[in-house]
């Protein structure tokens, strides 16, 4: 892994019109720029990027990929080197990724594999991608499992413009708000309570309350990571909801529960186990009133089977001799690692689920 370089944020509702100046202060004289981004945004904000970036005479391509998980996949993945290869693309070119988390991966990857790496820059369309934009992490998936296949590439910018959140349907919204929350939880109480006490409902959300949690979602996953370059592990803890959120997601089918519902789910199971282990109150019984009133899922569909849960811990990646990993909160905002075994979990799991 590359020591990751300082690269600017820059966070704002209506900035898409300095992209051009913005792009030309951190990537010097681009031969070309290849747009990656799926139909959705290409029929909402694809002709405004483009013109915006043509306005500074630079040549300007767009690739457009079917919009959804499944074009994190190898013939995606082909087809968009194809595409860059036909347009002659060369090592002066940069490859902006203009959408959600999925063409944040896609376009990442692409940008860092074509002749060894080229620059990419960060134009994200949804709350859940200030999660997937830091932190240089670039990926497609595997028949056999998801991100499987990947690199990591740290963007020369993100540029983030709230403006194209508006149309963002309320499940996306909700989706990535939940990163929000646990960034709140594994690294500031004062901020978390903040948003308790001023978030009700996700459908009228202002855009100075978007930059709010964008802003602070990226810092803490910033510091996180750039934490965890000296190896201090501390990119664990942004697993915290994710063991039983993981779980959840795979049980279910991808697609019948949003990633972000199902690492809400899992951070009220922590936030229970938290109490029970530690012995303190982490206000779960009012966590759990407000997140009902999100919209979030409070528990588990009474159809799935806590065994098949635990079966589907035991083969994560990051569980190791059938002794699942959790991250669990000493405090809010001080999260820490506890190892169960598995029967000790199920026990918990299925007491949690009563
Ligand atoms: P993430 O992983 O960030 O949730 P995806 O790339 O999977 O992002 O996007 C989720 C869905 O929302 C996709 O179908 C995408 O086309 C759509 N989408 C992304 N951004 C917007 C937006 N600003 N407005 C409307 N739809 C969007
Ligand atoms: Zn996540």
């Amino acid at each position: 892994q590359t020591k990751s370089r300082p690269y600017p944020v820059f966070l704002g509702d209506g900035i898409i019109d300095n992209v051009g100046e913005w792009l030309l202060s951190v990537c010097n004289n681009p031969s070309k720029i290849l747009i990656i981004t799926d139909q959705t945004i290409k029929d909402l904000y694809g002709g405004k990027l483009e013109s915006v970036l043509k306005a500074f005479d630079l040549d300007v391509l767009t690739c457009v990929v079917p919009s959804g998980e499944q074009s994190k996949s190898f013939e995606t993945y082909y087809k968009c080197l194809t595409f860059a290869l036909e347009n002659n693309l060369d090592r002066e070119s940069v490859i902006i990724a203009f959408g959600g988390g999925v063409v944040g991966d896609l376009a990442g990857f692409v940008a860092a594999t074509f002749m060894r790496g080229i620059p990419f820059i960060q134009v994200p369309t949804t709350l859940l991608a200030h999660d997937s934009a830091v932190g240089g992490k670039v990926a497609i998936n595997h028949p056999l499992g998801k991100n499987m296949i990947g690199a990591f590439h740290q963007p020369h910018a993100i540029i983030y413009d709230t403006q194209f959140l508006k149309t963002l349907p309320l499940l996306e919204i909700r989706s990535g708000f939940a990163e929000v929350v646990k960034h709140g939880f594994i690294n500031d109480r004062s901020f978390v309570e903040n948003l308790m006490k001023t978030i009700h409902s996700l459908n009228h959300v202002t855009s100075e309350q978007l930059q709010w949690f964008i802003r602070k979602g990226i810092e803490v996953k910033a510091e996180i990571v750039a934490e965890d370059e000296r190896e201090t592990g501390k990119r664990a803890f942004l697993n915290f909801g994710h063991t039983l959120g993981h779980a959840l997601e795979a049980e279910l089918g991808y697609g019948k529960i949003s990633h972000g519902d199902a690492v809400a789910c899992g951070m009220l199971f922590a936030l229970w186990l938290s109490e029970k282990i530690f012995r303190k109150d982490f206000q779960y019984k009012s966590t759990k009133n407000w997140f009902n009133e999100i919209g979030f899922p409070v528990k588990i569909d009474e159809n799935i089977q806590t065994e098949s849960l635990l079966e589907r811990m035991k083969k994560d990646k990051k569980t190791v001799h059938s002794q699942i990993r959790f991250v669990l909160l000493e405090d809010i905002g001080n999260p820490v690692l506890k190892t169960f075994d598995t029967h000790t979990l199920y026990s918990f799991l299925n007491e949690w689920r009563t």
